[in-house]
């Protein structure tokens, strides 16, 4: 059976008890809320929010420090405006839609947590703020002031001003990068489905899938790629992608039902979930760095290169076989091996036409290329994540 720690070659376990019990103990732990569960008809489930915000003001008296991350300002604003498909037909749509259901959202939320005795406090988050260091750092302070006062962050994505290319688009990976930001040991999403399935949760041979060590692509395999009500942008795929983002931090993710009244008590004591274990390294700078989701090149090297990266080694000029993309030195870049497959990222010690000018080069004939001492590597081991 797998544990939190457990490392196993089969990626999925098949038996688990207590498996959820990350969640419980989390110290600081994200709770992501879907459109869905939120919106219907575009109406906001007051009753269901209410005894949700209960639900989380006795795990913030048992201890907990808690963090939201809550959909539903596209729904809420297209009902108000009356946009055609729940305020998702283009881009713009969407940021008016946000615009007007945010204001709805924040204040439901802040008299529903209220209404429990937890105070409020409202961030609004594009992926630029998490993926500059010096914004990840504000945000990440702004959280720890808020919880150490024992105000409850409510967070979403700040739709109205994020464009195609700046933006999450959806909440779960949203969550875990905020769950990195805020220190928080596990994130659990409340959804409209109770986890992962084998394959359609609709197929009559479709299994639940408990707890997942590592998401491969036999894992990802199981995924619908769409999400089950519409109204988010989630999906199965984008669930994964966040556990993946979250393992590779050192923080646990759980996808839960969340429809019933009061879901997280209802999982914890015996309901059904998949538990994604957290896998990963829990460096923070490191999870920052491998949680980057902005890269501005993607460099090919070769198979010893792509060996010497695994077992610990900075990446030099000489294993480089191809660069693409145009960066500038301390940009953040993806590596591939010669199959493509992405194996690290990191942040480059030169722009790329420096690089173009070095790639498959060794030591001794860079400094001619360059013009000046070629730096001691191209990626730093200390600036590399492996994935
Ligand atoms: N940020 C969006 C909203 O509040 C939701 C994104 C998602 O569906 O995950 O409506």
């Amino acid at each position: 059976m797998a544990t939190a720690n457990g490392r196993r070659s089969d990626p999925v376990s098949s038996v688990a008890a207590a498996h959820l019990a990350p969640i419980s103990t989390a110290r600081r732990l994200v709770v992501k809320v879907g459109s869905a569960l939120l919106v219907e008809g575009g109406v906001l489930r007051a009753g269901w929010l209410d005894a949700l915000a209960a639900e989380l003001a006795a795990m913030r008296a048992g201890g907990q420090d808690l963090v939201v991350v809550s959909s539903g300002a596209i729904a809420l604003g297209a009902a108000r405006l009356g946009l055609p498909q729940g305020g998702r037909a283009s881009l713009a749509d969407a940021q008016a839609a946000a615009a007007v259901g945010q204001i709805a959202l924040a204040g439901a939320w802040a008299e529903a947590l209220a209404r429990s005795e937890l105070v409020a406090a409202q961030l609004l988050l594009t992926l630029d703020d998490l993926e500059d260091r010096r914004r990840y750092l504000n945000a990440s302070a702004t959280f720890g002031t808020l919880l150490a006062q024992g105000a409850v962050p409510v967070v979403n994505e700040n739709d109205s001003v994020a464009t195609e290319e700046i933006r999450f688009g959806d909440n779960d990976r949203l969550a875990a990068r905020v769950a990195q930001a805020a220190g928080a040991d596990a994130v659990v999403l409340l959804s409209d489905v109770d986890g992962l399935y084998t394959s359609d949760p609709a197929a009559p041979d479709a299994q639940h899938v408990p707890v997942v060590d590592e998401v491969t692509d036999t894992v990802r395999a199981m995924a619908s790629p769409v999400s089950g009500s519409g109204l988010g942008t989630g999906g199965m795929l984008a669930k994964l992608a966040a556990a993946e983002l979250a393992g590779r931090a050192g923080i646990a993710l759980a996808i839960i039902d969340g429809r019933p009244d009061a879901p997280i008590a209802r999982a914890l004591a015996g309901g059904r979930g998949t538990l994604f274990t957290a896998a990963g390294e829990a460096r923070a700078y490191k999870g920052w760095l491998g949680a980057r989701a902005r890269l501005a090149g993607t460099l090919e090297v070769d198979q010893g290169c792509a060996v010497a990266l695994a077992g610990g080694a900075s990446l030099l000029a000489a294993g480089i076989r191809t660069v693409e993309g145009s960066f500038q030195r301390g940009d953040a870049v993806g590596i591939v091996d010669p199959a493509r497959r992405r194996i690290a990222q990191g942040l480059v010690e030169y722009d790329a036409a420096e690089l173009r000018a070095i790639a498959g080069l060794a030591r001794d004939r860079q400094e001619q290329a360059l013009g000046y001492t070629p730096r001691s590597a191209v990626v730093h081991r200390d600036q590399m994540v492996l994935l």
